[in-house]
């Protein structure tokens, strides 16, 4: 095969059932959306309190469409810095505890930015194996030495820090004097909905002198009784003024529970300062719209006050994971809005969400690369949104093609 042969290439995707295509969707962000022309009951975005097209978020964006015009027209340190980014740092930083934090274009440049501030050539990072692909990507990026760990595996984690500080190397490469340490891990693990064991992370931070990076895209808004995120699920909250602990540096986006577009990073003052001054995704790209950063806080505004949501959506995930789990033995454990199924092989995953979808449910099938070999699965996300009826019909459409398509029962 030429190297230049893509057509093989995608064949040779289109093979393994590994080819992904774009659906069009021509309505806002709902529970009821149009798409690929056909209505149906969506259960795959990450719109987690219904905020994407709250009519109040809709309303702030326009005024401050009308205010500041498009686009930033700049970076933050030229001139692209504008009131509604700064004041959507404050309240974010408010809203989970922080003195400050810091503005991203987006998650993923997010991750990129922080992994290579905090770390470089002869530091090491020690990574769960099931992060995030843009945490990975940032700990390549920084040229520091990766090493991932099994899966919230907090003693295994332990031994290759043991390792690491008594023999100075680590992969066989080794790690110069007074390197910084960081420990990154999804707060909440975005194809299995579990929740990272920040606490036990927090003490091994603390004995081996390492910063914690936490990437709270699913957490955020979710978790917690005032939708403050992990830290708040573990009674970690911040004072404001002071971090509950210096070493964390927490990282949320945007484009989830928030309905918006970007992200922020916040911690202590000079941790984030440093950043500020050195990330390479924060010093060389244009500001995020400021009519997005408006409609941003309106979102978080609801998000803080409208307790509603969250509870709706919290019955939502203990009915859907209720009914489900002695159905499914793979079903993991999840107290978050991401309810995976893992079904097994990539063909069988996707003919059950062809049914579903014939049934006017869409709910992904997520396969490799995304997630491990042989772990294929359909990953339904909830949100306050749906209505109780959605979720049991769902419950009931799932339940009759497990019959049909795995002969079960
Ligand atoms: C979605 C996601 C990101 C990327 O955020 P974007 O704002 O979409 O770029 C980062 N980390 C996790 C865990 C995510 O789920």
């Amino acid at each position: 095969m030429s190297a230049y042969d893509f057509s093989a290439h995608i064949s040779e995707l289109a093979q393994a059932d590994q080819l992904r295509a774009r659906r069009l969707v021509s309505s806002a962000q709902d529970a009821s959306m149009v798409i690929d022309g056909q209505r149906v009951l969506s259960f795959a975005s990450n719109d987690y309190l219904g905020l994407a097209n709250h009519p109040q978020v809709v309303e702030a964006t326009t005024r401050a469409l009308k205010k500041y015009g498009l686009g930033a027209g700049a970076s933050h340190m030229v001139t692209g810095h504008m009131a509604p980014h700064e004041e959507l740092e404050e309240r974010l930083a408010k809203h989970v505890g922080m003195p400050r934090a810091l503005l991203f274009g987006s998650g993923y440049a997010a991750n990129l930015g922080i992994m290579s501030a905090l770390a470089g050539r002869g530091d090491v990072i020690f990574a769960d194996k099931l992060n995030h692909a843009c945490l990975n990507d940032g700990a390549q990026l920084s040229r520091a030495t990766v090493t991932r760990y099994p899966h919230n595996d907090v003693a295994k984690l332990r031994t290759l820090l043991a390792q690491w500080r008594e023999s100075g190397c680590i992969s066989g490469s080794s790690v110069r004097n007074g390197a910084r340490i960081v420990i990154a891990t999804d707060a909440v693990f975005s194809m299995d909905g579990d929740v990272a064991p920040v606490p036990e992370l927090l003490e091994l931070a603390e004995e081996y002198d390492a910063m914690l990076v936490l990437d709270d895209a699913h957490g955020f808004g979710v978790l917690g009784y005032r939708g403050r995120g992990v830290l708040e699920h573990f009674n970690m909250i911040g004072t404001g003024k002071k971090p509950a602990n210096d070493r964390i540096v927490y990282m949320a986006t945007l484009g989830k529970a928030i309905g918006g577009y970007g992200a922020f990073v916040a911690g202590n003052e000079d941790m984030v300062d440093w950043i500020m001054q050195s990330a390479r995704t924060y010093l060389f790209s244009t500001a995020t719209p400021p009519a997005i950063a408006a409609g941003c806080i309106a979102a978080l505004n609801i998000m803080a006050e409208d307790h509603q949501r969250r509870r709706h959506l919290r019955m939502l995930i203990d009915f859907f994971s209720d009914s489900l789990k002695l159905q499914f033995a793979r079903m993991p454990f999840s107290q978050t809005a991401i309810q995976p199924i893992i079904i097994g092989n990539n063909t069988t995953t996707l003919q059950f969400a062809e049914l579903l979808r014939e049934r006017h449910f869409l709910v992904p099938a997520i396969r490799p690369p995304t997630v491990p070999q042989g772990t294929s699965r359909l990953r339904v996300s909830l949100s306050s949104n749906h209505v109780a009826d959605d979720v049991f019909d769902l419950i009931t459409a799932i339940t009759d093609i497990e019959v049909t398509l795995l002969g079960s029962k």
